[in-house]
């Protein structure tokens, strides 16, 4: 298997290189993500917090109503016009949202935007049991092992195997979570993760995933290797913050991580 997957390029996911910001660098330069809230707001809202801490000059989070306990520095409206607005780098969409009624009416607001997009959670249900729309950016998905089956059915082969199959499927780069997170991507690059924390495994560090990997995105790193740069982040923050950790613990971890990406 190991000789396979090494044919077919496959890479460790590695400390990514990441610039600090430069004397000409503003807010919107370092990275501009949006995130859309649905009817679950704390999984919206631990991801707009992951966005901010991950680096992005400016996060903003759509919500019907403002939430408490997000960082002030985050900016909350509640009109899905903002995603019109040519500065948003990447939007998250799927933490909270609800697979039925205005959950569908937002993320398709949000696919027609077109901008780029890190789909996760009730955003990736509601793709599921129909054809793979034309993005015009490519998109990441962020499923674990139970929305990836609802996505793609089962697939045959290995973990590698089965994530290169349904980014070439989807056209979209896919994170297939777990404990050995992979990366692929439609081009056939495919990366894996150090094995990380099983105490990763508590609810809302899927989130902190998802809004993590928009501020890579946000600030200009290429599809594939914004994934990549953003499950190395959450693999680190989770061997920082321990054991009993639980997701918010992840987000108090992030600038200790980002400092090691020098
Ligand atoms: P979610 O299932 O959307 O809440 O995301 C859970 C996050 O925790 C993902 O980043 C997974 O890769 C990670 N995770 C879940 N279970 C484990 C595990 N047993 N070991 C390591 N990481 C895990
Ligand atoms: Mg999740």
């Amino acid at each position: 298997e190991i000789g396979i997957e090494a044919r077919s390029d496959l890479r460790r996911i590695e400390r990514p290189r990441l610039a600090a910001p430069g004397p000409d660098d503003h807010k919107y330069t370092r990275g501009y993500a949006a995130l859309v809230a649905g009817e679950m707001l704390g999984a919206i809202a631990l991801a707009a917090a992951a966005a901010a801490r991950a680096g992005a000059g400016y996060v903003r989070l759509i919500a019907p109503q403002p939430l408490p306990g997000v960082p002030s520095a985050v900016v909350q409206s509640h009109g899905l016009e903002a995603l019109d607005d040519e500065r948003v780098d990447a939007v998250v969409i799927g933490p909270g949202l609800g697979k039925v009624g205005k959950g569908r009416d937002r993320f398709r607001r949000a696919f027609e935007s077109g901008r780029p997009l890190v789909i996760d959670g009730d955003a990736l249900a509601l793709l599921a049991g129909q054809d793979f729309p034309r993005w015009r950016e490519t998109p990441i998905l962020t499923p674990h092992a139970g929305e990836f089956a609802r996505l793609f059915g089962t697939l045959v082969g290995s973990k590698v195997e089965q994530a290169r199959e349904a980014a070439r499927r989807s056209q979209a780069v896919i994170v297939f979570k777990g404990s050995d997170t992979v990366v692929a991507a439609p081009d056939g690059r495919a990366a894996i993760a150090p094995p990380a924390s099983p105490w990763l495994a508590s609810a809302g560090t899927g989130d902190v995933l998802a809004g993590i990997i928009a501020a890579m995105r946000a600030r200009g790193l290429e599809v594939f290797e914004a994934a990549c740069a953003g499950v190395w982040l959450h693999g680190r923050t989770g061997a920082m913050a321990g054991p009993g950790l639980i997701a918010d613990d992840l987000l108090s971890h992030l600038r200790e991580a980002l400092a090691e990406c020098r």
